[in-house]
């Protein structure tokens, strides 16, 4: 048996003419970057979420920049982010001129350690960026309070967790600004690069949009400079296709997620995600803790499964955080990424694939034993 790690091409044969006609729809009307199908996306996107303004973008990297660059954070300024996340967290402070500070992540969740963050905060802090990683929502209420507490923004980085939620809240309600990818193996995926911002917050929603968009809400009046980062027709109408299917997708991967929990379930070297309370985990990423992490992967691929880690590097071990790491003491996350295995996850995968793969994953520990 094959296993890809994601399997795009099947998700596009159960939707190819929905995904035909969007596609047929933008270039007869050569509505290629704005327009109507761009607007549409984003009233969709509100709709579905619950949230007031919804600012599309070209990525979900410029989503977070925007954001922060727009909430006035800058040279001289520190953000905390969490040390265990793709790179765009930590860069797009960097990029604004502010300094990322990280902090450690937790043992059971994955997310950052609440009881880390407070002794991180100072006067130059300006805010904290939550990464609601995998699919599972930080603590959110209590980092809230914390922001709250401190009059700091709450960011929160949404890129591996649309529709993931805490007390029957979404992820990227909770703070002054979410920021979504839509990067093609997300949870929601276009075809292409993609991004968005959610916000109840209409200032704040205004400045977003025009700074992406040159600095103009009208063609040659630019307000002030800005950057080009908009989402163009083709991804959009992509988008607003998909997400009438989204709800089915993860309820797909939560089931998934319980057959790998009960096939993996007795096997003493593999620990198993765990689920925060009161919460919804979309399972961007079905992640597990292994002994041997290395030697198992490679076992998976031998057989045909093609495993993956998110990620090999905590980011106080990337080059460009060299000069802050002795100051940022994160053990957890050193220690995550030694043993994280990310299992193939993808909404269309069958149960007799999952338990090939379980069935893989306790052959490698009998034959070790
Ligand atoms: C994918 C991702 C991003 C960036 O998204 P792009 O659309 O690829 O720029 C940001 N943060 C996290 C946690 C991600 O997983």
């Amino acid at each position: 048996m094959k296993i890809p790690f994601v399997n795009l091409g099947l998700q596009y044969e159960s939707i190819k003419n929905d995904i035909d006609q969007a596609i047929t729809h933008v270039i007869a009307d050569s509505a290629f970057v704005g327009g109507n199908y761009v607007k549409k996306f984003e009233s969709d996107f509100a709709d579905k979420y619950g949230v007031k303004h919804v600012v599309g973008c070209g990525n979900g990297t410029d989503s977070l920049y925007i954001i922060m660059r727009m909430l006035g954070i800058g040279p001289g300024d520190e953000v905390i982010t969490a040390a265990n996340s793709w790179i765009s967290s930590s860069e797009t402070i960097s990029e604004t001129g502010a300094q990322p500070i990280f902090a450690d992540v937790d043992s059971v969740y994955y997310s950052l350690d609440e009881s880390r963050v407070e002794e991180l905060i100072n006067e130059r802090t300006k805010a904290i960026l939550v990464v609601h990683l995998q699919g599972q929502m930080c603590d959110i209420e209590k980092l809230r309070d914390i922001c709250d507490s401190h009059g700091i923004y709450l960011i929160e980085d949404c890129a591996q967790s649309h529709f993931s939620s805490f007390k029957g809240r979404y992820a990227g309600l909770w703070g002054v600004a979410g920021s979504f990818s839509f990067y093609p193996g997300k949870n929601l995926g276009a075809y292409g690069d993609a991004g968005c911002i959610i916000t109840n917050n209409d200032e704040l929603a205004r400045k977003c949009r025009l700074f992406a968009n040159h600095g103009a809400l009208t063609k040659h009046q630019h307000e002030i400079e800005g950057i080009n980062s908009r989402l163009d027709g083709l991804q959009a109408a992509i988008l607003s296709a998909k997400l009438r299917y989204i709800k089915e997708w993860t309820a797909a991967r939560i089931n998934i997620s319980g057959l790998y929990c009960k096939f993996l379930v007795d096997i003493p070297e593999v620990i198993l995600p765990s689920v925060r309370n009161q919460s919804v985990h979309t399972f961007h990423l079905f992640v597990i803790r292994a002994k041997r992490r290395n030697d198992l992967m490679g076992y998976l691929k031998l057989k045909g499964v093609e495993a993956s880690i998110h990620y090999p590097s905590a980011l106080p071990s990337l080059l460009p955080y060299k000069e802050l790491r002795d100051n940022n003491k994160t053990p957890v996350a050193d220690m995550l990424q030694e043993e994280i295995l990310s299992l193939p996850m993808f909404p269309e995968l069958k149960e007799q694939e999952v338990r090939y793969v379980a069935d893989i994953i306790r052959s490698f520990y009998l034959s070790q034993a």
